[in-house]
């Protein structure tokens, strides 16, 4: 850990930087991204295997959610670069009579990104693309609960970019309060509510701008589908986007199911062999499934189940394994709406599905809970489909699968309400990090009389 006073040196010098103007020119830009996709293709088994050590994730897993999808986001901001850089030009009123007028894209100064252990290089990383793209230097103070993947990136990846600009400082909530105390022009910030609620009272001090990148609970709606295959389809994806990503430890997994009573049995059934058909008879021998962060996620989840009426909802899983860290995937039905698992944010291999009377009841569920993050709807139902999109609102909300909007550039990432502040992912990232000054170049020919006084009010009506 740095003490204070390096801490306070380090922001300086790299203020001091920003203000020698390197970092705004493209080409330092373009060289940085380059950095960054080179660290990202060179070092990728390095990258699996930290991911293997924090989180026992598959590498292809680790390549699908992190390398693959960063180096996507990489290869995206190098091609729009230009683009996103030139000025844009601005329509006026008449009154601006010979005057012309665009947008300029300037970067906002040091920026602090803050990151989650689950994706620990999606998550440091997705927005350092932003920050490098708008021309910006930046610290980032990745989890510490994720320290071989935080390592790397301390150590690594530093390398293949310009250390006078971009740092990756370790350590805890502890350097997280410290770094707090620093000015920053922005602070990014992706991890719990809790956390947020410190971070957002500590940017008051100097009116610092925040983007909040939270969790919550993010609902999947299953409708009675028409055929056989699109429940198949339907059952695979949630399988797959739940247990699949982190073992549920993913701010936009699935964090339960809600499905019509008489359809309960079906849907359960099915992800019964699902599950079996993805992480085998026994998971727990499994490599295809994440391992719990630490022993404290561990007992968090270990105590949702420890309510006898909600260890009675559990019709499939349920097994653990302390020592590895090991959550069998496991399915609730109908725990009690007000037991911790239906309360809490569960992030972890837990899926409860709730029962309703009709699924059109689905959206005033939601409606009564905090925004999510994400909403899922799997359905055929063309004017059901209409209703959640007008009658529901979170971050992103996606019909037949889940979690796939992560992987988009072309679409904004974030929460709402409590699930979070602030958008980002492809240009939104950029534009994130950016100031737009608006300038305007006005000629010095003919201006309208009536803009300067006195007035003369007989005038004005003529
Ligand atoms: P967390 O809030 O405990 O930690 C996040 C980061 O903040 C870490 O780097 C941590 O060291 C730092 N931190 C902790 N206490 C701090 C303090 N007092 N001052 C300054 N910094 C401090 O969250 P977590 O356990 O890493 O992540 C889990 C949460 O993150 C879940 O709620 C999940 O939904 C959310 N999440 C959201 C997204 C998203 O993109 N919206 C992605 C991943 C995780």
């Amino acid at each position: 850990m740095e003490s204070l006073q390096s801490l306070e040196c380090e922001v300086k010098t790299l203020k001091e930087y920003f203000r020698t103007g390197k970092t705004k020119d493209a080409a330092w830009r373009q060289s940085q991204l380059e950095g960054l996709l080179l660290f990202l293709r060179e070092k990728e088994n390095e990258i699996f295997e930290a991911l293997r050590i924090d989180l026992g994730k598959h590498h292809l897993e680790g390549y699908r959610d992190e390398v693959g999808t960063l180096v996507k986001s990489t290869i995206f901001a190098l091609k729009n670069l230009k683009d996103w850089m030139s000025g844009k030009k601005a329509k006026l009123p008449l009154v601006a009579l010979l005057t012309s007028a665009e947008l300029v894209a300037e970067p906002l100064g040091l920026v602090l990104i803050l990151s989650s252990w689950n994706f620990p290089f999606g998550l440091s990383l997705e927005p350092l693309i932003g920050a490098i793209a708008a021309g910006n230097t930046a610290v980032i103070k990745p989890s510490e609960m994720a320290p071989a993947c935080a390592h790397l990136l301390a150590t690594r990846m530093t390398t293949y970019l310009d250390d006078k600009a971009i740092k990756v400082i370790q350590g805890g909530p502890d350097v997280g309060e410290q770094l707090l105390q620093q000015k920053w022009d922005k602070i990014f910030f992706t991890g719990s509510q809790k956390v947020g609620r410190i971070i957002m009272s500590a940017a008051v001090k100097y009116l610092t701008p925040v983007v909040l990148e939270m969790g919550g609970k993010c609902p999947a709606i299953v409708d009675s589908l028409s055929s056989s295959w699109d429940r198949e389809v339907t059952v695979n994806r949630i399988i797959v986007s739940k247990y699949g990503a982190c073992a549920g430890q993913a701010c936009i997994a699935i964090d339960y199911v809600l499905v019509e009573k008489r359809f309960a049995a079906t849907v359960v059934g099915l992800m019964k062999i699902m599950i079996k058909k993805m992480f085998g008879e026994n998971p727990r021998v499994s490599n295809t499934i994440a391992r719990i962060v630490n022993r404290t996620h561990f007992l968090r989840l270990k105590n949702f189940l420890k309510d006898f009426a909600v260890q009675n909802s559990v019709v499939y899983g349920g097994s653990m394994d302390e020592e590895n860290l090991f959550i069998e995937p496991t399915i609730l039905l109908d725990p009690p709406l007000d037991s911790a698992v239906m309360t809490e944010e569960i992030f972890g291999p837990l899926l409860p599905v709730i029962t309703l009377e009709r699924i059109e009841d689905s959206i005033e569920f939601i409606n009564s809970r905090p925004k999510p993050l994400a909403i899922y709807a799997f359905s055929n139902n063309e004017s059901l489909r209409r209703r959640i999109l007008s009658e529901t609102s979170s971050g992103s909300l996606v019909f037949n699968d889940a979690v796939i909007q992560y992987a988009a550039d072309s679409l904004p990432f974030g929460g709402v309400g409590e699930s979070g502040t602030g958008k980002y992912h492809g240009k939104f990232s950029f534009d994130t990090f950016s100031n737009y000054k608006a300038v305007a170049r006005r000629s010095f020919l003919t201006d309208f009389w009536y803009r300067f006084p006195p007035w003369n009010t007989n005038k004005l009506l003529l």
